[in-house]
Order: structure tokens, then C-alpha cells, then sequence
């Protein structure tokens, strides 16, 4: 797996139960999204009722699963975990939520991967708090209502847009969480060294941050590879910039965060290709990946740099790809 992709790995699972943030208060940067949140949980709470129901939007690795945990902190509610692609089958749905206690917060990642018919069974049971169990097939199957107990569904999903209008009409409150600045991961280098009991000078945090794509859980993920440096090469010594960039150069992540994959899609463009405009399959070919590995994996953070450019002629590189590589563009290079 690489180092800067942002989807939780078992090292990062294991790891992060001591990280997460436990309160509204302690959790760093999404402004808005903490005090919208702030004042549903607050209202719930004044009038004694089970808040309602929260879809958070966002990439993977931006505090989602911590949010749902502070929502149900907050309420002194019980927390229950489970994803999309975990819920084949309605009958699967209907266990959990008739198991569910009174005010419980239910945190259903990746929400646009439920199936259809468990999709389905979720609108009635988010409106009405009750759900039809099918008993029996064909002809003689009948619907047993089955009331619950008022709960708050926490879904998280990559796109609000993914989801079914039905689907997301149905909460009461949507959070789009936005990728992190480097000062607010500064701020989360700080204080996961503070935890993990590691060492850190402001301008090795800066210095980790910059690498660490807008994304908590890889800033996190980065800090604990250079811990590993810093243990070997200095003996355990504090971190700083020269620390971390030595670190991270071992690593091949780079001062922007690119990693070995993104800088052979960004060179191959700019060397083979004068900085395109080239097909997706050409240069898929030129890296020797897969071009689902070069759009998929690649790509989104290189267009989000403003590094790649998606046209319908082809890829092109931005002048800040040439700047990045240190090399000169062609134009320039004959004048
Ligand atoms: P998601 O569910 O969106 O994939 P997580 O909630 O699992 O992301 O967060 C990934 C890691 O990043 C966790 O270890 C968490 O502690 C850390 N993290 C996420 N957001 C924040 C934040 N705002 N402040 C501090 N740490 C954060």
C-alpha cells in the first residue's frame, strides 16, 4: 500500500483509536462543519430529544468516523459501527437497527455502497423509525412493522451527489468536510507527537504537514515513518525539518506529497510527451501501470494540485508541473 494514500491500512486502524480526537473542542480545522454541528447537537440536547440525522461528506482520512464518535460523545449515546458494502442484504440492515438502544448513533460509512432494497428499508427507518421485516417468499411472504427506538444515523460517503435524492433528503444536517490547510496539520502533527510521546520542532510539524495532502490520517500516517527514522538515524533525537525531509526522502514522498507513482505520471507526461496534450492509455503505458491505476490512484491529487490537467484532447501539465520537476518547458527552452 502507499504511504500517502488516505484510506486506513491496519497499522492506521490500530493506531488511531489513540488519536481521535474525543471532542468537538480537541478536533482541529472544518470550522464550519464544527459549529453547524455544534448547534444541532446543542439544540438536541436542550430539548432532550436524539439529534438528527448527520450525512458528512468528504475523502476518505478527513475525521468522518472521528466526527461520529464526538456525536455520540456529545450526546452520551452509544456508538455502533458498520459500512455500506458490510450491509448486503436488507435482513442484514434490519438486525442492526432492531438491536439498536434508544438515542444510539448509528455511523453507516460509505452509504452509497448500500444495496437497493437495504437503501430502501433506511428511508422508513430514518422517517418513521420503523421497518417492514419480509418473512416468507413469494406469494405467502408478509411485512411485520417492527417499531425502533428514535436513534441518529451518521452516514459518510465520498460525494453527497453519490447518494439518492431520497436517500439524502432525509437528513436532517449535511457537513462537507474540506481538506485540511498545512497550519490545521501542523496543529494535528503536534499534538498525535504529543500523544505519541515524540518529539517535534515547529519545522519538522511544517515540514510533515506540507507532504501530507490536505489529509489528517496520512499527516498522522507520515509522522509515525519519520518517528521510525528518527529512532534509527539519531537515536531517538527531536524531529525537525532536516529530520523529516531526510525521512521522507527515504520514503519518496516528496515536498508536495507526491509520491514515486505521481512523479512517474508527471514525468513521463513532461519528458516523453513535452507536457502532453497525451492520451490517458499512452501514458498509462509509458509508467507501465494500468490506466485505472493512472486515473484513479494518480491523477485526483495531481488535478487537485493544479499539476495535471484532464482535457478532452488529452492529459496536460500545468506550468507548475515543469516548475515541480524543476525542468523548463519546451517554448521556453528554444527561446
Ligand atoms: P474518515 O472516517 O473520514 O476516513 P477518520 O475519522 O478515521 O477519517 O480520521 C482519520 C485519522 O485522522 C484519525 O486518526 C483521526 O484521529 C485523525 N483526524 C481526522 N480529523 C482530525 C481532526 N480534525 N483533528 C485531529 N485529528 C483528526
Amino acid at each position: 500500500p502507499r504511504l500517502v494514500d488516505s484510506s486506513a491500512d491496519g497499522e492506521d486502524q490500530a493506531v488511531e483509536a489513540a488519536l481521535r480526537p474525543k471532542d468537538l473542542e480537541e478536533f482541529i480545522g472544518q470550522e464550519k462543519v464544527r459549529e453547524q454541528l455544534d448547534l444541532v447537537l446543542k439544540a438536541a440536547r436542550a430539548r432532550g430529544a436524539t439529534a438528527d440525522h448527520v450525512l458528512l461528506s468528504g475523502a476518505p482520512g478527513l475525521g468522518k468516523t472521528t466526527l461520529s464518535m464526538i456525536i455520540a460523545a456529545e450526546m452520551g449515546a452509544p456508538i455502533r459501527i458498520t459500512s455500506g458494502p458490510a450491509i448486503q442484504h436488507a435482513g442484514d440492515l434490519a438486525a442492526i437497527l432492531s438491536s439498536l438502544q434508544e438515542g444510539e448513533v448509528l455511523f453507516l460509512d460509505e452509504i452509497h455502497r448500500m444495496s437497493r432494497p437495504a437503501e430502501e428499508m433506511l428511508y422508513m427507518a430514518m422517517e418513521d423509525f420503523r421497518v417492514d421485516v419480509i418473512v416468507g417468499k413469494g406469494p405467502g411472504a408478509t411485512a411485520i412493522p417492527l417499531e425502533l427506538p428514535p436513534f441518529t444515523l451518521v452516514g459518510a460517503t465520498t460525494r453527497a451527489g453519490l447518494l439518492p435524492p431520497p436517500l439524502r433528503d432525509r437528513f436532517g444536517f449535511t457537513g462537507h468536510m474540506e481538506f485540511y490547510e498545512p497550519a490545521e496539520l501542523e496543529r494535528v502533527v503536534h499534538r498525535s507527537a504529543r500523544l505519541l510521546d515524540v518529539e517535534i520542532a515547529a519545522d519538522g510539524a511544517a515540514e510533515i504537514a506540507g507532504r501530507s495532502r490536505g489529509t489528517p490520517r496520512i499527516a498522522n500516517r507520515l509522522l509515525r515513518r519519520v518517528r521510525d527514522y528518527a529512532q534509527v538515524k539519531t537515536d531517538g533525537g527531536i524531529i525537525d525539518k532536516d529530520v523529516a525531509g531526510a525521512a521522507l526522502k527515504v520514503y519518496e514522498v516528496d515536498a508536495r506529497g507526491l509520491d514515486r507513482l505521481d512523479r512517474a505520471v508527471l514525468e513521463a507526461l513532461l519528458k516523453l510527451f513535452g507536457g502532453g496534450p497525451v492520451g490517458l492509455s499512452t501514458l498509462a503505458v509509458a509508467v507501465g501501470e494500468e490506466r485505472e491505476t493512472v486515473e484513479e490512484v494518480a491523477e485526483p491529487f495531481l488535478v487537485r494540485e493544479g499539476l495535471l490537467a484532464r482535457t478532452p484532447r488529452g492529459r496536460v501539465a500545468t506550468p507548475a508541473a515543469w516548475a515541480h520537476l524543476g525542468l523548463v518547458p519546451p517554448q521556453q527552452g528554444l527561446g
